[in-house]
């Protein structure tokens, strides 16, 4: 992932470095081809060009140019308006907002295929570990699907709740997805349980009957987070999709999947800056503890090297 964003940036920054002294004509050169790097990676077009008018202000505007090492400090800055991007300082990472009278709730949408349940496992695991991402206590976690689309959907989440350890809501058949949600709150308040993980129906595309569903879902519901699952690797796609559910349901938070592929990092690049809210995990594999916390300075690291 990243790589050859990573090698055209590089190649821009060494020819900087190679310099010693700047010109602003120079920086301004650096920043159009920063720019056709991004784009190159699948970065959205209003982020890429936000980012090298914010990165080319600053280079310009502050002593940079009359500094000892211009060519240092212009990729510092790139570096900094990167972990920007990504969602800034590393602070808010993997939290999520459990701390209510329980249950938490934690309500996962996405597309078809774009990792949704496995996600959905993933996150139960590693709530029901405790520590690790939150450094927390362990949870009592329930896991209920929502999704009476997909065949087997259910089972799969079931067969998952028994790898990983966690209780999963029995199935009924023929239930709809509000009554199942409500069950699970149900069950989730009667048994005990600190958190509560609805993963709701896929499409195969974003249509109005999926966007119905998720809201009234979310109105039984009332979830404290809404996190949107996307696949890194759909590059332009994923920001459509992202663009899409950000518009018609309150999300807390995105997970991006497949960060282990060789996604050109677009999609990564672009998500804070059209959902408005942080990328809180990246699913590394298939594995089910394959999930990290999404730390903006550590990819904004990887990729400037
Ligand atoms: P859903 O339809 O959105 O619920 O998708 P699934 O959870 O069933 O996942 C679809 C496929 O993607 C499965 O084979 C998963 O193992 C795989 N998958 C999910 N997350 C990741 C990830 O972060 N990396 C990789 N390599 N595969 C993943």
């Amino acid at each position: 992932m990243f790589d050859s964003l990573s090698d055209r940036l590089g190649g821009v920054f060494d020819r900087l470095r190679g310099r010693g002294a700047l010109t602003e004509a120079d920086v301004r050169q650096a920043m159009r081809e920063v720019r056709v790097a991004l784009l190159e990676a699948d970065v959205a077009l209003p982020v890429a060009r936000d980012f090298v008018e914010k990165a080319t202000e600053k280079a310009i505007g502050q002593n940079v140019l009359r500094s000892v090492t211009p060519g240092q400090q212009v990729v510092k800055i790139v570096n900094d308006a990167l972990v920007e991007m990504l969602g800034g300082d590393d602070a808010e990472g993997a939290t999520l907002q459990l701390d209510v009278a329980p249950p938490a709730i934690v309500m996962m949408v996405g597309l078809q295929g774009s990792g949704k349940t496995t996600t959905t496992a993933k996150i139960a695991r590693r709530l029901s570990k405790g520590g690790g991402m939150t450094g927390e206590k362990p949870r009592r976690v329930l896991m209920a699907s929502l999704d009476v689309n997909r065949p087997a959907a259910q089972e799969q989440l079931a067969t998952l709740g028994t790898q990983v350890e966690v209780a999963t809501l029995p199935i009924v058949a023929g239930q709809q997805p509000v009554d199942i949600a409500r069950r699970a709150v149900q069950a989730a308040k009667l048994q005990g349980f600190d958190v509560l993980m609805l993963d709701t129906a896929g499409r195969l595309h974003v249509d109005s009957a999926l966007m119905d569903e998720m809201r009234a879902v979310a109105d039984v519901a009332r979830p404290q987070e809404i996190l949107l699952v996307v696949d890194a690797l759909t590059g332009q796609d994923a920001v459509n999709v992202a663009t899409n559910f950000s518009e018609q349901v309150p999300l807390t938070g995105v997970v991006l999947t497949r960060m282990d592929g060789d996604a050109r990092g677009g999609a990564a690049l672009s998500m804070r800056a059209v959902t408005g809210k942080p990328i809180k995990f990246a699913g590394v594999g298939e594995k089910l503890d394959a999930l990290e916390a999404f730390q903006p300075s550590r990819v904004a690291g990887r990729i400037l090297g």
